[in-house]
């Protein structure tokens, strides 16, 4: 994909997720690897709802702005998924409610923050990892994430909210997205002794989609 269609793809998935109500006011970034090096993030203060194709911060391989607005300061979370996990070509993050509420919930393991409620879920987003709270702006965020090691494509930031790569920015905002809904689907169910899938259910999703899970293998060697 061109460069502006990679411009004119981060507005219409800006727009879609802003629309939605999935990241409020100027929240949320959203960031795609060039094919040539170098990076197009969104900028700071923007609101994915009403993004400029021309105005979108172009990187260099180092992170350098070339051209655009100023790129958002939460550039850190983004390439500390680009540096550890080697599929990725674009990464999402947002404030979205059910998924920020999640994290401050108490039973929330941070190896595997929801169950393996949907087949989509772990299909799109894999298991989920809590990176414990860190003010904005904090470099240690970039630390924590890195500590996972590339092991998980979604992630999930207490108190703040996901950041979810994929290998390219379709995939990534999907994924995003199933996290967010399955956070949902949590919350409405807490307390109501839901039937989640069963590790034979797992097991067989397993075996015929290459599903992301760091964490079953831990839990079930
Ligand atoms: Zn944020």
């Amino acid at each position: 994909m061109n460069e502006t269609s990679l411009r004119e793809q981060i507005c219409l998935y800006g727009k879609s997720l802003f629309d939605r109500g999935l990241t409020p006011g100027s929240s949320g970034n959203i960031s795609v690897r060039m094919p040539n090096g170098g990076w197009l993030v969104t900028p700071t203060n923007a609101s994915l709802g009403f993004l400029d194709p021309g105005r979108i911060s172009r990187l260099d391989p180092n992170g350098r702005l070339i051209s655009g607005d100023a790129p958002t300061k939460e550039i850190p979370l983004h390439s500390a998924l680009y540096e550890t996990v080697p599929e990725s070509q674009a990464v999402v993050h947002l404030h979205s409610t059910h998924s920020v509420a999640l994290t401050m919930l108490p039973e929330i393991d941070p190896k595997a923050v929801l169950p393996p409620m949907t087949p989509y879920y772990l299909m799109r987003a894999g298991q989920t990892a809590l990176v414990p709270y860190h003010r904005p702006g904090d470099p240690a965020v970039a630390e924590a994430i890195k500590g996972l090691a590339g092991k998980y494509t979604s992630v999930l930031l207490a108190n703040h909210g996901p950041v979810v790569t994929g290998k390219d920015l379709e995939a990534a905002v999907f994924a995003t997205e199933e996290l967010e809904e399955t956070a949902r689907l949590y919350l409405l169910l807490r307390g109501l002794n839901p039937r989640y899938l069963s590790s034979d259910q797992v097991e067989d999703l397993r075996r015929h989609f290459p599903v992301n899970l760091p964490a079953h293998d831990h839990d079930h060697p």
